[in-house]
């Protein structure tokens, strides 16, 4: 039988029990050797022959390498999506056909869900439920943008005379996409799937610690009628594979979603030839619990929205803003709460919280317990690691922090909640937007009207009402604003992010 942590999240936890049986059970793409990137439609090593290795990041056990790609590789996958889009196999096929073949991609990955998200979990410690969930989206975010390449219209533009003028949506040419490690399917999908739908070809560099569901999709997508070379996959570092695409003349435009500092990077760099860009980046998200809320409800929704993903999420809710006159009791449920989200194995159906993603980001989170005490917040609950074999923290609660405190500001990335208070809305709207993030916020209110001011008023791409975390699979746009991002991803905005307008007059 299998133990749990339940997480007292005040006490010092114990080595969180490892599912043995479960673990039995894994996919043999995860098991050690060396896996292959996707060019041009053949499965290739680096061309330095070098690799990545990777590590399950609850057991520190070795997992598949990857390889180590760098410039020659990513020279090589720009070439054939150039061709691919040139020899009009995709781009020039009939739309009715490209979308066909987008659904093509969701039932592939319908088909193989169960494999992907257990090669996720093992690669980046996220709970096999949840990755299992993830992955019924991510077929869902393919499907929604099937339904695109037969509905993007132009327009006939009003006239003088005997002229006719009309637009027409074309595609971008190369596209490079690049993405984060705390939920590689779902990030790379609402990047893939518009461009693919729009008639672009692409080159792929996944996370270099979250690699291996990106290559086991490329070899998946053989099976559909995608033609090669229309996604290429290069795997590698950031400063190597990453920069070299980032770099590359043949690329059209960059899709990249990661932190705000390597996105500023990015920036500067692929507007030096003037690319096409879409940032998606950091965030420092509040949740603002207003007296008038359901308390159990805002508890709930608050832990979830610091905890899910171990913390690990672009949208999580890490600064808690809580009125005054509920302050304490809010605290008592919320740590309430807390003590039931069970760390430990992701293969654990009880398991709500696995391991961070790798050593060094551990090591970064759990820094933050130390600068919070020197800075004179309380560690309220957790604040903690589990065990000494793989990368568990202690959900934790931050009590006493004041909006200048390092804790307050700098996205932490772990499952820290940093709680302050307000006193009235006017007051809440204030600290909630005192941060150079604006990529995400909810609200808890019973009130109607307090719920369209917070909506309003909150500088972020998206406001959630009396709920956090939650996302379509593809109809909501997610737009990062302020230091969160340029541009944005879903709806038909992406549409519009993955295409280019032109112009033509006809002189009858
Ligand atoms: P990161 O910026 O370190 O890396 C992101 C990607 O960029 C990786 O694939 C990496 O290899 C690549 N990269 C690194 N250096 C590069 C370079 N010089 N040139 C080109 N590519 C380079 O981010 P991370 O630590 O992997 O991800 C966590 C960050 O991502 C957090 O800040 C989080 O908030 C953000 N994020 C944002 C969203 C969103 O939609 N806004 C979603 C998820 C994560």
């Amino acid at each position: 039988m299998t133990e749990h942590v339940t997480t007292p999240a005040s006490a010092i936890g114990r080595v969180p029990p490892i599912a043995e049986a479960a673990r039995r059970d894994i996919p043999a793409f995860v098991r050690p050797g060396d896996r292959l990137m996707t060019i041009g439609g053949r499965r290739v090593p680096a061309v330095s022959g070098l690799t990545l290795a990777n590590v399950d990041p609850a057991t520190e056990e070795p997992l598949a390498s990857i390889p180590r790609g760098g410039a020659e590789d990513i020279d090589r996958a720009v070439r054939a999506a150039q061709q691919a889009f040139t020899d009009a196999s995709w781009a020039g096929i009939d739309p009715d056909e490209r979308g066909r073949i987008l659904f093509q991609i969701a039932a592939v990955i319908d088909e193989h869900a169960d494999e992907l998200a257990a090669i996720e979990s093992h690669n980046m410690g996220m709970p096999l439920m949840m990755t299992r969930h993830m992955m019924a989206g991510v077929a869902q975010i393919y499907r929604h943008y099937a339904g695109w390449p037969t509905k993007l219209y132009g327009h006939t533009v009003p006239t003088v005379g005997n002229r006719l003028g009309y637009t027409r949506k074309e595609p971008l040419g190369v596209v490079g996409l690049i993405w984060g490690w705390n939920g590689p399917m779902p990030q790379l999908a609402l990047k893939l799937a518009p461009a693919l739908a729009a008639g672009n070809t692409t080159v792929l560099k996944p996370p270099e610690w979250a690699s291996l569901t990106t290559l086991r999709l490329a070899e998946l997508l053989e099976s559909t009628d995608l033609p090669a070379g229309v996604v290429n996959v290069v795997t590698g570092t950031g400063a190597e594979a990453g920069e070299a695409l980032i770099r590359h003349p043949g690329v059209a435009k960059i899709g990249f979603t990661g932190s705000t500092a390597t996105g500023k990077h990015v920036h500067e760099v692929a507007s030096a030839d003037l690319k096409r860009l879409t940032l998606e980046l950091g965030g420092k998200s509040p949740i603002v619990i207003c007296a008038d809320a359901d308390l159990d409800a805002a508890a709930h929704g608050a832990a979830i929205g610091f905890l899910a993903g171990s913390g690990q999420a672009c949208t999580a809710g890490t600064r808690l803003f809580v009125q005054d006159s509920i302050r304490e009791e809010f605290i008592d449920r919320l740590v309430k709460v807390m003590d039931t989200f069970t760390v430990g194995d992701p293969f654990d159906p009880a398991t709500r919280m696995g391991p961070l993603a790798a050593r060094q980001h551990f090591e970064r989170v759990t820094s933050y317990f130390e600068i919070a005490a020197q800075d004179g917040a309380t560690i309220r609950a957790g604040g903690k690691r589990y065990g000494d074999r793989g990368f568990f923290v202690a959900p934790t609660l931050l009590t006493d922090v004041t909006p200048d405190m390092r804790v307050a500001k700098e996205e932490i990335f772990g499952p820290v909640g940093a709680l302050m208070s307000f006193t009235d809305l006017d007051d809440a709207i204030v600290k909630a937007n005192q941060t150079e993030y604006g990529l995400a916020a909810s609200v808890w209110t019973k009130d109607l009207s307090t719920a369209h001011r917070l909506a309003a008023e909150i500088d972020a791409g998206t406001v959630w009402v009396n709920t956090h975390h939650e996302m379509t699979s593809g109809p909501m746009p997610f737009h990062g604003f302020k230091q969160s991002g340029i541009g944005g991803e879903g709806g038909f905005e992406a549409m519009d992010a993955y295409t280019r307008t032109k112009a033509v007059l006809i002189a009858l």
